[in-house]
Protein backbone atom coordinates (compact mmCIF):
# COMPACT_ATOMS: atom_id res chain seq x y z
CA UNK A 1 0.00 0.00 0.00
CA UNK A 2 1.03 3.32 -0.38
CA UNK A 3 2.77 5.87 1.89
CA UNK A 4 1.59 9.54 2.65
CA UNK A 5 3.97 11.70 4.52
CA UNK A 6 3.66 14.65 7.18
CA UNK A 7 4.66 17.56 5.02
CA UNK A 8 2.05 20.57 6.09
CA UNK A 9 2.98 23.85 8.38
CA UNK A 10 0.78 25.18 10.20
CA UNK A 11 -2.88 24.51 11.42
CA UNK A 12 -2.76 21.31 9.61
CA UNK A 13 1.07 20.48 10.59
CA UNK A 14 1.51 16.41 11.59
CA UNK A 15 -1.92 15.58 9.02
CA UNK A 16 -0.62 13.26 6.76
CA UNK A 17 -0.30 14.92 3.01
CA UNK A 18 -1.73 12.26 0.13
CA UNK A 19 -0.05 12.41 -2.95
CA UNK A 20 -3.10 13.26 -5.05
CA UNK A 21 -6.78 14.23 -4.11
CA UNK A 22 -9.25 13.39 -6.21
CA UNK A 23 -12.53 15.60 -5.67
CA UNK A 24 -15.92 13.24 -6.97
CA UNK A 25 -16.24 9.71 -6.79
CA UNK A 26 -18.55 9.52 -9.98
CA UNK A 27 -17.60 7.07 -12.69
CA UNK A 28 -14.73 9.69 -14.14
CA UNK A 29 -13.31 10.71 -10.42
CA UNK A 30 -13.39 6.73 -9.75
CA UNK A 31 -11.70 5.81 -12.67
CA UNK A 32 -8.74 8.30 -12.52
CA UNK A 33 -8.53 7.60 -8.88
CA UNK A 34 -8.17 3.50 -9.40
CA UNK A 35 -5.75 4.76 -12.96
CA UNK A 36 -3.18 6.58 -10.34
CA UNK A 37 -3.25 4.18 -7.29
CA UNK A 38 -2.07 1.71 -9.79
CA UNK A 39 1.51 3.85 -8.93
CA UNK A 40 3.86 4.17 -6.17
CA UNK A 41 1.10 7.57 -5.13
CA UNK A 42 -1.21 7.71 -2.01
CA UNK A 43 -4.66 8.50 -3.47
CA UNK A 44 -7.80 10.10 -1.86
CA UNK A 45 -11.13 10.10 -3.08
CA UNK A 46 -13.53 13.10 -1.65
CA UNK A 47 -17.39 13.11 -2.10
CA UNK A 48 -19.41 15.64 -0.69
CA UNK A 49 -22.61 12.10 -0.84
CA UNK A 50 -22.87 9.09 1.41
CA UNK A 51 -22.08 6.92 -1.38
CA UNK A 52 -20.21 6.42 -5.37
CA UNK A 53 -22.17 6.77 -8.11
CA UNK A 54 -24.47 9.04 -6.57
CA UNK A 55 -24.77 11.69 -9.33
CA UNK A 56 -25.01 11.17 -12.94
CA UNK A 57 -23.19 8.33 -13.16
CA UNK A 58 -26.48 6.88 -11.68
CA UNK A 59 -28.72 8.06 -13.43
CA UNK A 60 -28.09 8.07 -17.55
CA UNK A 61 -29.22 6.05 -20.66
CA UNK A 62 -26.02 3.69 -20.06
CA UNK A 63 -24.68 3.29 -23.35
CA UNK A 64 -21.17 1.82 -24.31
CA UNK A 65 -21.02 4.28 -27.49
CA UNK A 66 -18.69 3.49 -30.21
CA UNK A 67 -18.27 7.33 -30.66
CA UNK A 68 -19.51 7.02 -34.38
CA UNK A 69 -21.62 10.18 -34.07
CA UNK A 70 -18.91 12.28 -32.15
CA UNK A 71 -17.43 15.12 -33.72
CA UNK A 72 -14.37 14.15 -35.22
CA UNK A 73 -11.10 15.59 -34.01
CA UNK A 74 -12.46 16.19 -30.63
CA UNK A 75 -10.78 15.13 -27.54
CA UNK A 76 -14.19 13.42 -26.76
CA UNK A 77 -14.14 11.52 -30.03
CA UNK A 78 -10.61 9.95 -28.86
CA UNK A 79 -12.10 9.15 -25.55
CA UNK A 80 -14.93 7.61 -25.92
CA UNK A 81 -13.71 5.09 -28.80
CA UNK A 82 -11.09 4.32 -26.91
CA UNK A 83 -12.86 4.09 -23.89
CA UNK A 84 -15.29 1.78 -25.59
CA UNK A 85 -12.70 -0.96 -25.71
CA UNK A 86 -11.06 -0.23 -22.38
CA UNK A 87 -14.87 -0.47 -20.42
CA UNK A 88 -15.84 -3.77 -22.32
CA UNK A 89 -12.61 -5.09 -21.21
CA UNK A 90 -12.19 -3.96 -18.00
CA UNK A 91 -15.98 -5.53 -17.79
CA UNK A 92 -14.68 -8.50 -19.39
CA UNK A 93 -12.67 -9.10 -16.36
CA UNK A 94 -14.68 -7.64 -13.76
CA UNK A 95 -18.32 -9.06 -14.23
CA UNK A 96 -19.94 -5.47 -14.92
CA UNK A 97 -22.81 -6.26 -16.96
CA UNK A 98 -22.60 -5.36 -20.87
CA UNK A 99 -24.69 -7.19 -23.84
CA UNK A 100 -23.56 -5.98 -27.46
CA UNK A 101 -27.07 -5.13 -28.94
CA UNK A 102 -26.05 -3.27 -32.24
CA UNK A 103 -28.41 0.04 -32.51
CA UNK A 104 -30.23 0.85 -35.48
CA UNK A 105 -30.98 5.01 -36.39
CA UNK A 106 -33.89 5.08 -38.24
CA UNK A 107 -34.62 8.24 -40.53
CA UNK A 108 -38.65 9.41 -40.53
CA UNK A 109 -38.24 12.15 -42.88
CA UNK A 110 -36.51 12.77 -46.41
CA UNK A 111 -34.25 15.25 -44.57
CA UNK A 112 -33.13 12.57 -42.28
CA UNK A 113 -32.74 9.60 -44.60
CA UNK A 114 -30.17 11.98 -46.81
CA UNK A 115 -28.10 12.68 -43.43
CA UNK A 116 -27.60 8.96 -42.76
CA UNK A 117 -24.75 9.10 -45.53
CA UNK A 118 -23.01 11.72 -44.14
CA UNK A 119 -23.31 10.34 -40.57
CA UNK A 120 -21.48 7.11 -41.67
CA UNK A 121 -18.79 9.03 -42.95
CA UNK A 122 -18.58 10.38 -39.55
CA UNK A 123 -18.80 7.31 -38.04
CA UNK A 124 -15.76 6.15 -40.05
CA UNK A 125 -13.68 9.29 -39.67
CA UNK A 126 -14.62 8.35 -36.23
CA UNK A 127 -12.79 4.79 -36.73
CA UNK A 128 -15.54 3.38 -36.73
CA UNK A 129 -16.12 1.59 -40.28
CA UNK A 130 -19.03 -0.87 -39.47
CA UNK A 131 -21.81 1.67 -40.02
CA UNK A 132 -24.22 0.74 -42.71
CA UNK A 133 -27.52 1.91 -44.36
CA UNK A 134 -30.53 -0.15 -44.89
CA UNK A 135 -33.75 0.38 -46.47
CA UNK A 136 -37.33 0.62 -44.57
CA UNK A 137 -37.45 -3.42 -44.72
CA UNK A 138 -34.79 -4.18 -43.41
CA UNK A 139 -35.48 -1.32 -40.27
CA UNK A 140 -38.75 -3.26 -40.08
CA UNK A 141 -37.46 -6.40 -40.11
CA UNK A 142 -34.55 -5.66 -37.26
CA UNK A 143 -37.47 -3.58 -35.15
CA UNK A 144 -40.86 -5.10 -36.59
CA UNK A 145 -42.76 -3.17 -33.86
CA UNK A 146 -41.84 0.27 -34.89
CA UNK A 147 -44.26 2.47 -35.49
CA UNK A 148 -44.95 3.59 -39.29
CA UNK A 149 -43.44 5.60 -41.72
CA UNK A 150 -39.68 4.85 -41.29
CA UNK A 151 -38.07 5.29 -44.54
CA UNK A 152 -34.52 3.80 -43.82
CA UNK A 153 -31.76 3.40 -40.96
CA UNK A 154 -28.14 2.84 -40.29
CA UNK A 155 -27.11 -0.08 -38.44
CA UNK A 156 -24.19 0.55 -35.46
CA UNK A 157 -23.44 -3.08 -34.69
CA UNK A 158 -21.06 -2.58 -31.75
CA UNK A 159 -23.32 -0.09 -29.51
CA UNK A 160 -23.81 -1.92 -26.05
CA UNK A 161 -25.56 -1.83 -22.76
CA UNK A 162 -24.04 -1.58 -19.34
CA UNK A 163 -24.98 -1.37 -16.23
CA UNK A 164 -24.08 2.06 -15.25
CA UNK A 165 -24.38 1.27 -11.36
CA UNK A 166 -21.75 -2.12 -11.59
CA UNK A 167 -19.37 0.17 -13.57
CA UNK A 168 -19.36 3.01 -11.14
CA UNK A 169 -18.93 0.86 -8.04
CA UNK A 170 -16.22 -1.61 -10.09
CA UNK A 171 -13.63 1.58 -10.39
CA UNK A 172 -13.89 2.83 -7.07
CA UNK A 173 -14.37 -0.58 -5.59
CA UNK A 174 -10.80 -1.11 -7.39
CA UNK A 175 -9.67 2.16 -6.60
CA UNK A 176 -10.14 1.52 -2.89
CA UNK A 177 -8.59 -2.37 -3.58
CA UNK A 178 -5.56 -0.65 -4.96
CA UNK A 179 -5.05 1.37 -1.52
CA UNK A 180 -7.12 4.65 -2.55
CA UNK A 181 -8.20 6.34 0.66
CA UNK A 182 -12.29 6.85 0.09
CA UNK A 183 -14.00 9.87 2.04
CA UNK A 184 -17.49 10.06 1.03
CA UNK A 185 -19.80 13.20 3.12
CA UNK A 186 -16.37 15.05 2.16
CA UNK A 187 -18.32 18.61 0.01
CA UNK A 188 -15.35 20.39 -0.75
CA UNK A 189 -15.75 24.17 0.23
CA UNK A 190 -13.01 25.73 -0.28
CA UNK A 191 -8.88 25.71 -1.44
CA UNK A 192 -5.69 27.06 -0.01
CA UNK A 193 -2.14 26.27 -0.83
CA UNK A 194 0.52 25.98 1.91
CA UNK A 195 4.15 25.92 0.38
CA UNK A 196 3.39 22.84 -2.00
CA UNK A 197 0.70 21.64 -0.62
CA UNK A 198 -2.90 22.31 -1.67
CA UNK A 199 -5.36 22.32 1.67
CA UNK A 200 -8.59 20.87 0.75
CA UNK A 201 -10.97 22.21 2.96
CA UNK A 202 -13.81 20.32 3.56
CA UNK A 203 -17.24 20.56 5.31
CA UNK A 204 -15.85 17.31 7.63
CA UNK A 205 -12.01 18.78 7.74
CA UNK A 206 -8.87 19.37 5.84
CA UNK A 207 -7.21 17.11 3.26
CA UNK A 208 -4.05 18.26 2.41
CA UNK A 209 -2.43 16.71 -0.98
CA UNK A 210 0.20 18.07 -3.54
CA UNK A 211 -1.82 17.89 -6.69
CA UNK A 212 -5.52 17.71 -6.62
CA UNK A 213 -7.64 16.59 -9.89
CA UNK A 214 -11.43 18.13 -10.02
CA UNK A 215 -13.46 15.35 -11.13
CA UNK A 216 -16.44 17.04 -9.72
CA UNK A 217 -19.09 17.04 -12.25
CA UNK A 218 -21.55 19.84 -11.82
CA UNK A 219 -19.85 21.21 -9.71
CA UNK A 220 -16.94 21.50 -11.52
CA UNK A 221 -16.86 25.16 -12.49
CA UNK A 222 -16.91 25.52 -8.97
CA UNK A 223 -14.11 23.79 -7.95
CA UNK A 224 -12.37 25.35 -11.03
CA UNK A 225 -12.99 28.98 -9.38
CA UNK A 226 -11.47 27.99 -5.94
CA UNK A 227 -8.47 27.58 -8.28
CA UNK A 228 -8.51 30.84 -9.13
CA UNK A 229 -10.34 30.30 -12.95
CA UNK A 230 -13.18 31.61 -14.64
CA UNK A 231 -13.48 29.98 -18.28
CA UNK A 232 -16.75 28.50 -18.08
CA UNK A 233 -19.92 27.30 -16.08
CA UNK A 234 -21.41 24.27 -15.99
CA UNK A 235 -25.34 24.21 -17.18
CA UNK A 236 -27.43 20.99 -15.76
CA UNK A 237 -29.25 19.49 -19.01
CA UNK A 238 -31.76 17.44 -17.38
CA UNK A 239 -32.60 14.39 -19.37
CA UNK A 240 -35.57 12.62 -18.53
CA UNK A 241 -36.24 8.75 -18.83
CA UNK A 242 -39.20 5.81 -18.28
CA UNK A 243 -38.81 2.41 -17.79
CA UNK A 244 -41.22 -0.04 -19.08
CA UNK A 245 -42.16 -3.15 -17.50
CA UNK A 246 -40.30 -6.51 -18.50
CA UNK A 247 -43.32 -7.36 -20.50
CA UNK A 248 -42.38 -5.02 -23.26
CA UNK A 249 -38.47 -6.65 -23.44
CA UNK A 250 -39.66 -8.66 -26.68
CA UNK A 251 -40.54 -5.50 -28.42
CA UNK A 252 -37.50 -3.79 -28.56
CA UNK A 253 -33.92 -6.02 -28.83
CA UNK A 254 -31.56 -3.32 -29.92
CA UNK A 255 -31.38 0.20 -29.02
CA UNK A 256 -33.65 2.09 -31.53
CA UNK A 257 -31.84 6.10 -31.99
CA UNK A 258 -33.37 8.84 -33.78
CA UNK A 259 -30.86 10.67 -36.15
CA UNK A 260 -28.78 13.04 -33.63
CA UNK A 261 -29.16 16.49 -34.00
CA UNK A 262 -26.96 19.41 -32.97
CA UNK A 263 -28.53 19.92 -29.02
CA UNK A 264 -27.81 15.94 -28.58
CA UNK A 265 -28.77 12.47 -29.23
CA UNK A 266 -32.62 12.63 -29.58
CA UNK A 267 -35.02 10.60 -27.94
CA UNK A 268 -34.48 6.58 -27.85
CA UNK A 269 -36.00 3.48 -26.88
CA UNK A 270 -33.48 0.97 -25.70
CA UNK A 271 -33.36 -2.17 -23.88
CA UNK A 272 -31.83 -1.99 -20.64
CA UNK A 273 -29.04 -4.49 -18.90
CA UNK A 274 -32.23 -5.14 -16.29
CA UNK A 275 -34.67 -6.33 -18.90
CA UNK A 276 -36.87 -3.15 -19.13
CA UNK A 277 -37.32 -1.09 -22.31
CA UNK A 278 -36.39 2.54 -21.61
CA UNK A 279 -38.00 5.50 -22.99
CA UNK A 280 -35.55 8.61 -23.47
CA UNK A 281 -34.09 11.20 -22.53
CA UNK A 282 -35.44 14.39 -22.93
CA UNK A 283 -33.14 17.41 -23.49
CA UNK A 284 -33.82 20.80 -20.69
CA UNK A 285 -31.46 23.16 -19.92
CA UNK A 286 -32.02 24.20 -15.99
CA UNK A 287 -30.24 26.80 -13.32
CA UNK A 288 -30.72 23.63 -10.31
CA UNK A 289 -28.11 21.65 -9.95
CA UNK A 290 -30.31 19.53 -7.63
CA UNK A 291 -33.44 19.53 -10.10
CA UNK A 292 -33.03 15.58 -10.43
CA UNK A 293 -36.62 15.30 -10.30
CA UNK A 294 -38.98 13.93 -13.03
CA UNK A 295 -41.54 16.33 -14.30
CA UNK A 296 -45.54 16.47 -15.78
CA UNK A 297 -44.42 18.39 -19.14
CA UNK A 298 -41.02 15.48 -19.37
CA UNK A 299 -43.29 12.63 -19.26
CA UNK A 300 -45.98 13.82 -21.82
CA UNK A 301 -43.30 14.74 -24.46
CA UNK A 302 -41.71 11.24 -23.73
CA UNK A 303 -45.37 9.58 -24.34
CA UNK A 304 -45.59 11.43 -27.20
CA UNK A 305 -42.43 10.84 -28.69
CA UNK A 306 -42.76 6.79 -27.91
CA UNK A 307 -46.58 6.98 -29.44
CA UNK A 308 -45.00 8.01 -32.60
CA UNK A 309 -41.69 5.39 -32.49
CA UNK A 310 -43.84 2.70 -31.25
CA UNK A 311 -47.01 2.90 -30.64
CA UNK A 312 -47.22 -0.94 -29.20
CA UNK A 313 -44.89 0.07 -26.72
CA UNK A 314 -47.56 2.65 -25.28
CA UNK A 315 -49.76 -0.64 -24.53
CA UNK A 316 -47.28 -1.75 -21.97
CA UNK A 317 -46.90 -0.60 -17.94
CA UNK A 318 -44.16 2.35 -16.67
CA UNK A 319 -42.77 0.85 -13.80
CA UNK A 320 -40.45 3.93 -12.81
CA UNK A 321 -39.28 6.95 -14.34
CA UNK A 322 -35.89 9.11 -13.72
CA UNK A 323 -33.73 11.89 -14.63
CA UNK A 324 -30.21 12.35 -14.38
CA UNK A 325 -28.33 16.13 -15.17
CA UNK A 326 -25.55 16.66 -17.44
CA UNK A 327 -22.78 18.75 -16.69
CA UNK A 328 -23.23 20.65 -19.87
CA UNK A 329 -20.67 23.17 -21.02
CA UNK A 330 -20.50 25.72 -23.83
CA UNK A 331 -17.39 24.16 -25.12
CA UNK A 332 -18.01 21.48 -27.81
CA UNK A 333 -15.43 19.03 -25.87
CA UNK A 334 -14.25 17.77 -22.77
CA UNK A 335 -12.48 20.47 -20.83
CA UNK A 336 -9.33 18.92 -19.77
CA UNK A 337 -6.62 20.95 -18.39
CA UNK A 338 -3.91 20.82 -16.38
CA UNK A 339 -2.26 23.91 -14.11
CA UNK A 340 1.49 22.68 -13.17
CA UNK A 341 1.91 26.00 -10.74
CA UNK A 342 -0.89 25.23 -8.47
CA UNK A 343 -0.38 20.79 -9.14
CA UNK A 344 -3.85 20.84 -10.36
CA UNK A 345 -5.97 19.31 -13.03
CA UNK A 346 -9.39 20.01 -14.16
CA UNK A 347 -11.76 17.28 -15.78
CA UNK A 348 -14.37 19.02 -16.53
CA UNK A 349 -17.37 19.09 -18.79
CA UNK A 350 -18.24 15.37 -19.27
CA UNK A 351 -21.37 15.71 -20.35
CA UNK A 352 -23.41 12.64 -22.00
CA UNK A 353 -20.56 10.25 -23.11
CA UNK A 354 -18.72 10.22 -19.44
CA UNK A 355 -19.46 6.60 -18.88
CA UNK A 356 -18.32 5.08 -21.85
CA UNK A 357 -15.10 7.75 -21.64
CA UNK A 358 -14.41 7.18 -17.98
CA UNK A 359 -11.23 4.34 -18.40
CA UNK A 360 -9.94 6.71 -21.68
CA UNK A 361 -10.03 9.80 -19.60
CA UNK A 362 -8.26 8.20 -16.84
CA UNK A 363 -5.32 7.59 -18.96
CA UNK A 364 -5.67 11.00 -20.33
CA UNK A 365 -5.63 12.20 -17.20
CA UNK A 366 -2.46 10.91 -15.96
CA UNK A 367 -0.85 11.55 -18.29
CA UNK A 368 -1.38 14.68 -18.46
CA UNK A 369 -0.58 14.88 -14.74
CA UNK A 370 2.99 13.19 -15.02
CA UNK A 371 3.79 15.65 -18.52
CA UNK A 372 3.06 18.12 -15.42
CA UNK A 373 5.30 17.23 -12.97
CA UNK A 374 3.67 14.04 -11.11
CA UNK A 375 6.24 11.49 -10.81
CA UNK A 376 4.57 8.14 -11.64
CA UNK A 377 6.19 5.06 -11.00
CA UNK A 378 4.06 1.70 -11.69
CA UNK A 379 3.59 -0.72 -8.27
CA UNK A 380 5.41 -3.73 -8.36
CA UNK A 381 1.99 -5.38 -7.11
CA UNK A 382 -1.52 -4.30 -8.22
CA UNK A 383 -4.59 -6.31 -7.08
CA UNK A 384 -6.33 -8.48 -9.40
CA UNK A 385 -9.67 -6.25 -10.30
CA UNK A 386 -12.68 -6.91 -8.07
CA UNK A 387 -15.34 -9.50 -9.43
CA UNK A 388 -18.50 -8.04 -8.95
CA UNK A 389 -21.78 -9.31 -8.22
CA UNK A 390 -24.20 -10.07 -11.31
CA UNK A 391 -27.35 -7.76 -11.56
CA UNK A 392 -27.83 -8.38 -15.54
CA UNK A 393 -30.63 -9.95 -16.46
CA UNK A 394 -29.43 -11.89 -19.15
CA UNK A 395 -26.99 -13.87 -17.13
CA UNK A 396 -27.04 -15.89 -14.72
CA UNK A 397 -28.56 -14.37 -11.42
CA UNK A 398 -27.74 -16.19 -7.52
CA UNK A 399 -31.57 -17.56 -7.08
CA UNK A 400 -30.92 -19.34 -10.50
CA UNK A 401 -28.02 -21.23 -9.69
CA UNK A 402 -28.22 -24.54 -8.14
CA UNK A 403 -24.65 -25.30 -7.05
CA UNK A 404 -24.55 -21.48 -5.39
CA UNK A 405 -27.85 -22.27 -3.79
CA UNK A 406 -26.56 -25.61 -2.29
CA UNK A 407 -23.41 -23.60 -0.65
CA UNK A 408 -25.13 -21.42 0.75
CA UNK A 409 -29.06 -21.03 0.97
CA UNK A 410 -29.20 -17.70 1.96
CA UNK A 411 -29.14 -17.25 -2.32
CA UNK A 412 -32.01 -19.45 -2.03
CA UNK A 413 -34.02 -16.75 -0.31
CA UNK A 414 -35.77 -13.98 -2.57
CA UNK A 415 -36.60 -11.23 -0.59
CA UNK A 416 -37.29 -8.53 -3.50
CA UNK A 417 -39.93 -10.72 -6.00
CA UNK A 418 -40.17 -8.75 -8.89
CA UNK A 419 -36.08 -8.40 -9.51
CA UNK A 420 -35.60 -11.85 -7.78
CA UNK A 421 -33.10 -10.37 -5.39
CA UNK A 422 -32.11 -13.00 -2.78
CA UNK A 423 -30.86 -12.41 0.64
CA UNK A 424 -27.27 -13.74 -0.34
CA UNK A 425 -27.09 -10.62 -2.20
CA UNK A 426 -28.51 -8.26 0.44
CA UNK A 427 -25.75 -9.76 2.80
CA UNK A 428 -22.99 -9.25 0.48
CA UNK A 429 -23.45 -5.45 -0.48
CA UNK A 430 -23.75 -4.79 3.21
CA UNK A 431 -20.24 -6.50 3.22
CA UNK A 432 -18.62 -5.41 0.12
CA UNK A 433 -15.48 -2.99 0.38
CA UNK A 434 -17.84 0.19 -0.40
CA UNK A 435 -21.34 -0.75 1.58
CA UNK A 436 -24.64 0.76 0.67
CA UNK A 437 -25.13 3.41 2.75
CA UNK A 438 -28.81 3.50 2.40
CA UNK A 439 -31.46 1.50 0.46
CA UNK A 440 -31.31 3.59 -2.83
CA UNK A 441 -27.45 2.39 -2.66
CA UNK A 442 -28.71 -1.09 -2.08
CA UNK A 443 -30.97 -1.10 -4.98
CA UNK A 444 -27.85 0.05 -7.30
CA UNK A 445 -26.24 -2.70 -6.20
CA UNK A 446 -28.81 -5.77 -6.30
CA UNK A 447 -31.68 -4.60 -8.01
CA UNK A 448 -34.19 -4.26 -4.63
CA UNK A 449 -37.46 -3.01 -5.22
CA UNK A 450 -36.25 -1.93 -8.57
CA UNK A 451 -39.12 -3.80 -10.29
CA UNK A 452 -42.65 -3.58 -10.48
CA UNK A 453 -44.02 -2.98 -7.61
CA UNK A 454 -41.38 -0.82 -6.79
CA UNK A 455 -40.88 -1.70 -3.23
CA UNK A 456 -44.31 -1.40 -2.60
CA UNK A 457 -44.44 -5.36 -1.59
CA UNK A 458 -40.98 -5.96 -0.33
CA UNK A 459 -39.85 -2.75 0.90
CA UNK A 460 -40.13 -3.51 4.93
CA UNK A 461 -38.25 -7.24 4.48
CA UNK A 462 -35.55 -5.58 2.03
CA UNK A 463 -35.24 -2.62 5.08
CA UNK A 464 -35.21 -5.15 7.46
CA UNK A 465 -32.76 -7.24 5.91
CA UNK A 466 -30.72 -4.50 5.03
CA UNK A 467 -30.44 -3.11 8.43
CA UNK A 468 -29.94 -6.29 10.05
CA UNK A 469 -26.68 -6.97 7.39
CA UNK A 470 -25.56 -3.62 7.66
CA UNK A 471 -25.17 -3.64 11.65
CA UNK A 472 -23.60 -7.02 11.81
CA UNK A 473 -21.35 -5.51 8.44
CA UNK A 474 -20.51 -2.48 11.05
CA UNK A 475 -19.33 -4.94 14.13
CA UNK A 476 -17.49 -6.41 11.72
CA UNK A 477 -13.87 -4.59 10.93
CA UNK A 478 -12.79 -2.44 7.95
CA UNK A 479 -14.23 -4.72 4.79
CA UNK A 480 -11.15 -4.37 2.61
CA UNK A 481 -9.17 -5.21 5.94
CA UNK A 482 -11.29 -8.23 5.98
CA UNK A 483 -10.69 -9.00 2.47
CA UNK A 484 -6.92 -9.15 2.72
C1 LIG B 1 -29.81 11.56 -19.19
C2 LIG B 1 -28.37 11.18 -19.40
C3 LIG B 1 -28.05 10.16 -20.27
C4 LIG B 1 -26.71 9.79 -20.46
N1 LIG B 1 -26.45 8.70 -21.23
C5 LIG B 1 -25.17 8.26 -21.36
C6 LIG B 1 -24.88 7.09 -22.09
O1 LIG B 1 -25.78 6.41 -22.58
N2 LIG B 1 -23.58 6.74 -22.24
C7 LIG B 1 -22.56 7.46 -21.71
O2 LIG B 1 -21.40 7.11 -21.93
N3 LIG B 1 -22.80 8.57 -20.97
C8 LIG B 1 -24.08 8.97 -20.77
N4 LIG B 1 -24.37 10.07 -20.02
C9 LIG B 1 -23.26 10.84 -19.45
C10 LIG B 1 -22.66 10.23 -18.22
O3 LIG B 1 -23.66 9.79 -17.34
C11 LIG B 1 -21.78 11.29 -17.56
O4 LIG B 1 -20.88 11.81 -18.51
C12 LIG B 1 -20.99 10.72 -16.40
O5 LIG B 1 -21.84 10.06 -15.49
C13 LIG B 1 -20.24 11.83 -15.71
O6 LIG B 1 -19.57 11.27 -14.62
P1 LIG B 1 -18.83 12.21 -13.59
O7 LIG B 1 -18.07 11.32 -12.68
O8 LIG B 1 -18.10 13.27 -14.33
O9 LIG B 1 -20.01 12.97 -12.84
P2 LIG B 1 -20.87 12.53 -11.58
O10 LIG B 1 -21.33 11.15 -11.67
O11 LIG B 1 -21.92 13.57 -11.38
O12 LIG B 1 -19.82 12.60 -10.39
C14 LIG B 1 -19.34 13.81 -9.87
C15 LIG B 1 -19.30 13.66 -8.36
O13 LIG B 1 -18.69 14.82 -7.82
C16 LIG B 1 -19.30 15.08 -6.58
N5 LIG B 1 -19.07 16.48 -6.22
C17 LIG B 1 -19.55 17.57 -6.85
N6 LIG B 1 -19.14 18.69 -6.21
C18 LIG B 1 -18.38 18.28 -5.16
C19 LIG B 1 -17.70 18.95 -4.11
N7 LIG B 1 -17.71 20.29 -3.99
N8 LIG B 1 -17.03 18.22 -3.19
C20 LIG B 1 -17.01 16.85 -3.28
N9 LIG B 1 -17.66 16.16 -4.25
C21 LIG B 1 -18.33 16.87 -5.17
C22 LIG B 1 -20.77 14.76 -6.83
O14 LIG B 1 -21.47 14.50 -5.64
C23 LIG B 1 -20.69 13.57 -7.75
O15 LIG B 1 -20.81 12.34 -7.07
C24 LIG B 1 -25.68 10.49 -19.80
C25 LIG B 1 -26.01 11.52 -18.92
C26 LIG B 1 -27.34 11.84 -18.69
C27 LIG B 1 -27.68 12.89 -17.69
Amino acid sequence: MSTVSPRVSGAERGQPVADVAVIGAGIVGSAIARELAGYELSVILLEARADVGDGTSKANTAILHTGYDAKPGTLESRLVASGYHLLSDYARQTGIPIERTGAILVAWDADELAALPAIAAKAAANGYPRCAIVDAAEVYRQVPDLGPGALGGLTVPDESIICTWTATLALATDARLRGTGLRLGHRVRSVSRDGEVTIVHCDTGDVPARWVVNAAGLGCDQIDQMFGYDRFRVTPRRGELLVFDKLARPLVTRIVLPVPTARGKGVLISPTIYGNIMLGPTAEDLDDRTATGTSQAGYDFLLSKGRKLMPRLLQEEVTASYAGLRAAVDAGDYLISADAGQCYLLVGGIRSTGLTSCMAIAEHARDLLADAGLKLTPRAEVPEPPRMPNIGEAFLRPYQDAARIAGDEAYGRIVCFCERVTAGEIRDACRSPIPPADLNGLRRRTRAMNGRCQGFFCAAEVGAAFERCSSQAHRTSDPVEALA
